[in-house]
C-alpha cells in the first residue's frame, strides 16, 4: 500500500459532469487527485477542458463523502454493516412486494451512472421485482426533444457529432447557453464562427454569450419559440426555398404539415414573439443560403408545456430545408449531464427496454423473457411525475433512488419533499448525503466515477469507456457492485465479474448495441450508436434512410401551446439555467474548493430598468416569492436580461437560495418534463446595500 501510495498513476476518464464527453488522462497518487492531462486522443475535445473537468475533481475527497450504509432510527441516522443494510432494504422489499405487488415499487435511476449500472437498475426493477416504474432525469430536462426526433426522424440523439456541429455552415441555438452548460462545444462553435466564417444565431431570453457572439439574436417573449420557428418554416416555403427533392424522395407528410403552418404569418409571429419580421425574414435568408445548418437546443425549449411541440418544429424546419442525412447539419439536442444520453439508451425509462425498444412489444419481452428466465410486466410503467402522483394517492410505496437528488432538482421542491415523506420505505443510493436522503430508510454509500470502471455516452450518441483511478472511499462501492449484491438477496442469480459482462449482455440483447464491446472501447477509442454486429459504428444518422418502416422521415403538424397563465400578482417572469462553474445543483461542485471559491453561491440577475424601478443595485438582498415557494437572493444587475424577467442560476448551498422552491408543477403535455421555465415571482427588497 506505501508503494502504491507513492507512485503517480495515469488512468484515462471520461468527464463526469456535462453531456460533452470530454476525456482526458487523470494523474492520481494515492487518492491525491494530482491533474487532470487533456490528450490528442480524445475524440471530443482534443487537448480542450473546461473548468470543471479540470478543477472540480476535489470534491472524491470530500469530507463529506458516505462511507459507510446508514439505517433511520427513528428522526437519526446510524452507521450499519453493508450486510445489515442490504439484508434490511431486501426483507422490506419482499414483504411489500408480497403485501402490495410490484407496481409498489418506484425506481429512480442516475445520469450520472455508467451505461452498465443503468442496465442493472432497469433489471433489477424489470427482472427481480417485475415493475416497469423506473425513470432518470432526462425527464426533467431532455425527454420533449428525444419525443421531438422519434416522431419525425426515428432516433432520439443527436444527428452527427461534435465536428458536424462546428461543420455546420449555419449553427442556431435555440433556449440553451453552452458558453456554461457545454463549455467544450461552446468553444468550437466560437472557433467555427471566428476562424471559419460559419456563421451564428441566437434564440434566447437573455443576451449569453454565444448570443454576444452571434450574427443575429432573436429574442423572443417567453415560450414562443414554437411560433417563430413555424413563422420561418412557412416563409421559407413560400418563398419556395424548401428541398423539393429530399422532401419528395426521403419525407412523408409535406402537404399536410405546409397546410399545419398556414397560420404562422410573419404579421402573427411578430405579435406573438415581439421578434421584429425583418429578423424573421433574415433568419430564413441564412438557412437558405447556408451551407448546412444545424439547430442546438437545451432546457429554454425543453422546460416549457410545450415542449415536445417546439423539439418537432425544430426537426420539422429541418426536415423541409433538406438538413437531415448529410454532414454538418441536423438537429442536436445538447444532453445536459455526463450520461442522460445513455441512461435512457440504457433502458431506465418506463416504457422503452435498452436501444428503445418498447415492453409493450410482444416480441422483443419475449428476448428479455428468454434472457432473464422470468416473466416481464407487459404494461408501460409510471415516470417520474407519474411515480410521485402514485405515492399520493398512496398506491407507490417503496423506492428506490439512485444518484439523483430529486428533492431539490425536480420543479416544486416543497411539493416533492412532503411527497417523499409519505413513502413506507425509501433507499437513497448516493455519493453524499443529499436533501432527498433525509427522507431515507436507508442510505448506501456509493463510489463517483474516479473509482470505477464503466462507460458514459455524451451527447452526440458516443459510447466511452472510464477506467479505475482511486480505489473506492471507506466502505462506498461502485453502484454496480451494490446492484449485484441487492438483485442476488431478492433471488436474483448474478454473477457478473466486471461491467465489461454487463456490456456484453446488453450488447446481446438490443440490436442498438450489437456491436459494443470493451475490447473495441479499448482506450480512447469510442462508437456512436447504432453498432452493427461487426463493430461498424454510425457517426452521422440517416444518410440512406430513416428507422421507420418504410425508411422516409415524417413531417409532424403541431400547435403551439401557449406558457401557463399564473396570477397577475407574480409580475417578474422567472428564467433558471446552469453557471459555468457548477453542475446543476452544484451536489458535486459545491465540494470542491477551488470551484466555491470562484462561485460560492447563486443569486438572482435583474435589468437595470428593473433594479432602477424597484431601488436595488449589485449586491442587494430580495425576497422571491412564487405560488410555491420563496427564496433569498443577492441581486446581480445586468442587462443579460430585459425588463421584467429575471434569471436564477441552478445551483444553491442553501435552503433558502434553491430556485426549485420556486418553480411549479406545470409540465409538458406529453413528456411529464416539469415546465421549470415557465414560473412567475414578485419580488421583495429587504436590503438595499
Ligand atoms: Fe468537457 Fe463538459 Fe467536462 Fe467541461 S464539464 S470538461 S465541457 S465534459
Amino acid at each position: 500500500a506505501t508503494l502504491r501510495a507513492t507512485r503517480t498513476k495515469k488512468t484515462k476518464t471520461v468527464c463526469t459532469f456535462c453531456g460533452v464527453g470530454c476525456t482526458f488522462e487523470v494523474w492520481t497518487k494515492g487518492r491525491k487527485v494530482l491533474k487532470i492531462e487533456p490528450t490528442p486522443d480524445a475524440p471530443v475535445n482534443g487537448i480542450s477542458t473546461c473548468v470543471k473537468g479540470k478543477f472540480g475533481w476535489d470534491f472524491v475527497n470530500s469530507e463529506d463523502r458516505l462511507t459507510k450504509p446508514l439505517i433511520r432510527k427513528g428522526d437519526e441516522f446510524h452507521e450499519a454493516t453493508w450486510d445489515e443494510a442490504l439484508n434490511l432494504i431486501a426483507s422490506k422489499f419482499k414483504e411489500i412486494k408480497e403485501r402490495d405487488g410490484a407496481d409498489a415499487f418506484g425506481f429512480i435511476s442516475s445520469s450520472k451512472c455508467t451505461n452498465e449500472e443503468n442496465y442493472l437498475l432497469q433489471k433489477l426493477a424489470r427482472s427481480v421485482i417485475g415493475t416497469n416504474n423506473i425513470d432518470n432525469c432526462s425527464r426533467y430536462c431532455q425527454s420533449p426533444a428525444t419525443t421531438g426526433l422519434f416522431r419525425t426522424v426515428g432516433y432520439g440523439g443527436d444527428a452527427g457529432t461534435i465536428y458536424d456541429m462546428a461543420g455546420a455552415g449555419l449553427g442556431i441555438i435555440v433556449g440553451a447557453n453552452p458558453a456554461e452548460a457545454h463549455p467544450v462545444i461552446a468553444t468550437r462553435l466560437k472557433r467555427a464562427r471566428k476562424v471559419n466564417g460559419r456563421k451564428l444565431i441566437v434564440a434566447d431570453l437573455r443576451k449569453n454569450e454565444m448570443a454576444e457572439r452571434s450574427d443575429l439574436f432573436l429574442r423572443p417573449a417567453p415560450g414562443t419559440d414554437h411560433v417563430w420557428l413555424s413563422a420561418v418554416t412557412k416563409y421559407i416555403i413560400d418563398q419556395g426555398w424548401h428541398d423539393v427533392a429530399f422532401l419528395h424522395n426521403r419525407v412523408n407528410g409535406f402537404e399536410e404539415y405546409k397546410k399545419s403552418i398556414e397560420k404562422y404569418t410573419l404579421d402573427y409571429a411578430e405579435k406573438t414573439t415581439r421578434i421584429p419580421q425583418e429578423q424573421l425574414i433574415e433568419t430564413a435568408k441564412m438557412i437558405h443560403e447556408a451551407d448546412g445548418t444545424a439547430i442546438f437546443w437545451a432546457m429554454g425549449v425543453t422546460q416549457h408545456c410545450g415542449a415536445s411541440e417546439t423539439s418537432t418544429a425544430i426537426s420539422n424546419l429541418l426536415l423541409v430545408t433538406g438538413n437531415f442525412g448529410r454532414p454538418n447539419a441536423g438537429a442536436f439536442p445538447l444532453r445536459g449531464h455526463n450520461n442522460v444520453q445513455g441512461a435512457c439508451d440504457f433502458g431506465t425509462l418506463p416504457n422503452f427496454y435498452p436501444g428503445y425498444e418498447l415492453v409493450t412489444d410482444d416480441d422483443v419481452r419475449e428476448r428479455y423473457e428468454k434472457a432473464w428466465g422470468v416473466a416481464l410486466s407487459p404494461e408501460k410503467g409510471l415516470d417520474n411525475e407519474g411515480m410521485l402522483n402514485a405515492i399520493n394517492k398512496g398506491e407507490l410505496k417503496a423506492m428506490f433512488l439512485m444518484g439523483e437528488d430529486m428533492a431539490w432538482v425536480d420543479a416544486n421542491s416543497n411539493h416533492v419533499q412532503s411527497t417523499l415523506e409519505k413513502l413506507e420505505f425509501f433507499v437513497v443510493q448516493d455519493v453524499f448525503f443529499t436533501k432527498t436522503a433525509q427522507f431515507a430508510d436507508v442510505i448506501l454509500p456509493a463510489s463517483p466515477s474516479l473509482e470505477k470502471e464503466g462507460t458514459f455516452t455524451n451527447t452526440e450518441r458516443r459510447i466511452q469507456r472510464l477506467y479505475q483511478a482511486l480505489e473506492p472511499l471507506g466502505e462506498s462501492r461502485p453502484d454496480w457492485q451494490i446492484l449485484i449484491e441487492l438483485a442476488n438477496r431478492l433471488g436474483g442469480d448474478w454473477s457478473y465479474a466486471s461491467p465489461a459482462e454487463v456490456m456484453a449482455e446488453s450488447a446481446s440483447l438490443a440490436p442498438l448495441f450489437a456491436g459494443v464491446s470493451y475490447e473495441r472501447l479499448e482506450g480512447f477509442s469510442s462508437l456512436l450508436w447504432p453498432v452493427q454486429a461487426d463493430g461498424t459504428d454510425t457517426p452521422l444518422l440517416y444518410t440512406e434512410s430513416f428507422p421507420f418502416p418504410d425508411g422516409k422521415a415524417r413531417l409532424t403538424p403541431t400547435d403551439w401551446i401557449p406558457p401557463v397563465q399564473m396570477p397577475e400578482e407574480y409580475d417578474l417572469f422567472l428564467n433558471n439555467g446552469r453557471l459555468l462553474e457548477h453542475f446543476h445543483e452544484g451536489n458535486m461542485t459545491n465540494k470542491s474548493k477551488g470551484i466555491m471559491h470562484k462561485a460560492p453561491d447563486t443569486f438572482v440577475e435583474i435589468s437595470p430598468e428593473l433594479a432602477k424601478e424597484r431601488g436595488v443595485k449589485d449586491g442587494s438582498l430580495v425576497r422571491l416569492q412564487s405560488e410555491y415557494g420563496a427564496v433569498k437572493l443577492r441581486v446581480v444587475v445586468t442587462d443579460r436580461v430585459q425588463g421584467k424577467e429575471i434569471y436564477v442560476p441552478m445551483n444553491s448551498t442553501s435552503e433558502i437560495s434553491a430556485v426549485n422552491l420556486l418553480t411549479s408543477s406545470h409540465s409538458d403535455a406529453t413528456t411529464n418534463t416539469p415546465a421549470y421555465k415557465e414560473a412567475k415571482v414578485k419580488m421583495q427588497v429587504l436590503e438595499v446595500e
